[in-house]
């Protein structure tokens, strides 16, 4: 049986620039826009070209992509023409294959906000579209408030819908602008929708404050629409926009939808889907969240021992999809309730062969078992555990000895009279049977510290000159007798490849040495350093 086309529209670029703290530059536009292109998106929506010097550079000029680049705008203003409204002209004017208009469909929003009558608005809908096509576009109309205005006043919304498609609008997309709206309500009204309008001309834009945005999207598709807005990382104002990151995976893999529908997206293509994710994240300057489905870090994490046999025998016992699917991967904790098969799992994860009945395998859970009761967490940080594994089983060189280190924290009055705190460390490392000396003044007494680490390391110093610390978490623990402190380090190289260490100590500067170690080692072993 053929499967029927579903079209995926993304607004990242336009719903999800209203994020807080969200503001992209164009040449970050440009670098999402390619993205979504890759990943095989019908339309993506650039933003609002007039309204920022931002979109209305984006859309001076072609911009070449696969997908069908679309502009953001009002219709005309009520009691203008089309050819006196700078609004519209700017849009008209814009450099995209589809406009995408927004326009009131409730009745009171008209009244209230617009403050025109209901038969202005439909008029503003009609010339609109109209221009549009005339300039040859294709034409999208978003429905603002479409359900909440469909359940005061159906038969308005729904003639602002009928309008523009009427009028030769490709998509009429109903909005559920404040995203209050359920499941159940969103499929029940966009079956009546369908029964006035063909679903192949239907879409979807619904919004999280339910956190229903993916639910109702879907519930949308089952009543008949065939158009799916929303955002990568469901990025967008308030709680977000409906999460394209996780419906795209729904969509291929589950089989209510994939047996019926097809979508842009190709399986390979799906596979680059947790790295858009992240790279979005990395653009955002946010931690990725771990949780996240399909393409979290623990979206495929399994802890308790007895799940990790079960799935190293079988994953589908506990996996829903396979997640090398959408570019993740298989995560087994190791942890304290790690059993062996945890241990052996991640041991051929990192490339460590090792019999399965070698006896070392029980000596390094014994210590990761030691160690996590004195604080250390490894599922944190996988270079740590990386080390830990090839120093039990004898494979980590001995590249080279701190022999000891010092650290000056000084509070005094600078030069122009301003109190300031200076931290100095002086390391003395031996390399080669070479004792090399360095020191650096930091921020802090870790920046000092680590700085000068990493200032002269002899022959390795061309190894870790790439080598960066991207974050620093501290945590004090309440365990037993005293406080310690766990400090974990994330850190970066010139191939982009992250990795985090972890130190454990009642005072936080040996915590934290420990952890600046560990990362300075494991970019050594990865790189293939000599001893
Ligand atoms: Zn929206």
């Amino acid at each position: 049986m053929a499967r029927e086309r579903l079209y995926l529209f993304d607004t990242t670029l336009r719903d999800g620039a209203q994020t807080n703290g969200v503001d992209f530059t164009l040449s970050d536009k440009l670098a999402i826009a390619g993205m979504l292109d890759g990943l095989g998106i019908d339309y993506v929506e650039g933003g609002y070209p007039g309204a920022n010097p931002t979109d209305t550079e984006l859309f001076a000029q072609e911009r070449k992509l696969a997908t069908t680049f679309t502009a953001f705008g009002m219709t005309r203003r009520p009691g203008r023409s089309t050819s006196n409204d700078p609004g519209l002209a700017a849009l008209l004017e814009a450099k995209a294959d589809a406009i995408c208009f927004v326009a009131k469909s409730w009745d009171y929003h008209v009244r209230v906000a617009l403050e025109t009558t209901p038969e202005e608005n439909l008029a503003s809908i009609r010339d609109s579209v109209r221009a549009a096509k005339a300039k040859g576009r294709e034409v999208l109309l978003d429905c603002e408030h479409f359900f909440d205005g469909y359940k005061a006043d159906p038969s308005f919304a729904l003639a602002c819908a009928k309008a523009a498609y009427d009028e030769g609008a490709r998509w009429v997309v109903l909005c559920d602008t404040n995203g209050g709206t359920l499941p159940h309500e969103v499929e029940q009204i966009v079956a009546e929708v369908v029964k006035v309008i063909p679903g192949s001309h239907v879409g979807i834009h619904a919004h999280n404050d339910t956190e229903q945005a993916v639910a109702n999207s879907l519930a949308a598709v089952r009543a008949g629409a065939r158009q799916i807005q929303g955002t990568l990382n469901g990025l967008g104002e308030r709680c977000g926009n409906a999460n394209l990151v996780s419906i795209i995976p729904t969509l291929k893999l589950k089989g209510e939808f994939a047996d019926r529908f097809e979508i842009g997206v190709s399986d390979a293509q799906l596979k680059a889907l947790a790295h858009a994710s992240h790279t979005l994240d990395e653009m955002l300057n946010r931690a990725p969240n771990r949780h996240a489905p399909y393409v979290g870090d623990s979206a495929f994490a399994t802890k308790a021992g007895i799940h990790a046999s079960a799935i190293v025998k079988e994953p589908a016992t506990y996996e829903h999809v396979p997640p090398e699917s959408v570019g993740n991967r298989r995560k087994l904790l190791v942890s304290d309730q790690a059993g062996k098969s945890n241990v052996l799992a991640e041991l051929e994860r990192i490339g460590l062969t090792v019999d399965k009945d070698d006896a070392r395998i029980a000596r390094l859970l014994d210590v990761v078992k030691e160690r996590e009761a004195i604080g250390y967490a490894y599922e944190a940080a996988d270079a740590s555990f990386d080390l830990l594994a090839r120093r039990v089983l004898g494979k980590v060189p001995d590249y080279f000895d701190v022999e000891k280190f010092d650290v000056n924290i000084e509070q005094r009055d600078n030069a122009v009279g301003q109190r300031v705190t200076v931290s100095l460390a002086v390391v003395k490392v031996k390399v080669d049977g070479e004792t090399l000396i360095s020191a650096a003044e930091g921020i802090g007494p870790v920046n000092a510290l680590d700085l000068a680490l990493r200032k002269d390391l002899g022959k390795y110093q061309g190894y870790i000159k790439g080598l960066e610390l991207t974050d620093y978490r501290v945590r004090i623990l309440n365990g037993g007798t005293e406080a310690v402190t766990r400090v974990l380090i994330e850190s970066q190289d010139e191939t982009g490849e992250r990795w985090t260490t972890i130190g454990v100590s009642p005072n936080i500067i040996d915590a934290s040495f420990q952890a600046l170690m560990d990362s300075i080692i494991y970019k050594l072993v990865k790189s293939g350093a000599p001893a």
